[in-house]
């Protein structure tokens, strides 16, 4: 039998912690504008892991792009974005959150209508939008 791999990570002060046991699901990219504009960055990297997999620690600020559906979870004291879940049995952990650097590979990447032009990720199966509707 091999060793569940557990996998820890958090914000940049260390205030809001996680803990992810197991392989994720899918790992992938996002170009769309919400995902740009809250991460601050030009696209964001996320794994996603059954959400009964992860435990949090600490306390976790949310913001709602639809009103009512709380999505990404940040640390009040530092700003730092460190997932979505929006209370379903998925949780996606942004890459950058991990406390390793390379653990985790995309495979995927969605709304790639908004992807910067400099950017390489040919090997990734592209979606133009939301994941569903391929393009190449
Ligand atoms: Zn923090
Ligand atoms: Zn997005």
């Amino acid at each position: 039998m091999t060793e569940t791999p557990i996998r820890t990570g958090g914000c940049a002060c260390g205030q809001l912690t996680f803990e992810a046991r197991g392989e994720p699901k899918r790992v992938g990219l996002c170009h769309c504008m919400t995902c740009r504009k809250i991460s601050g960055s030009v696209f964001n990297a996320f794994a996603v892991f059954p959400a009964d997999r992860v435990t949090l620690s600490g306390e976790s600020g949310t913001w709602e792009a639809t009103p009512g559906q709380p999505r990404d979870h940040f640390c009040p004291r530092c700003g730092s974005q460190v997932f979505f879940w929006d209370g379903g049995d998925e949780i996606e952990i942004k890459l950058g959150a991990f406390d390793e650097p390379d653990l985790f590979k995309p495979t995927y990447e969605t709304w790639i209508k908004r992807r910067e032009s400099w950017l390489c990720t040919s090997d990734l199966t592209s979606y133009l939008e939301n994941r569903g509707e391929r393009t190449s």
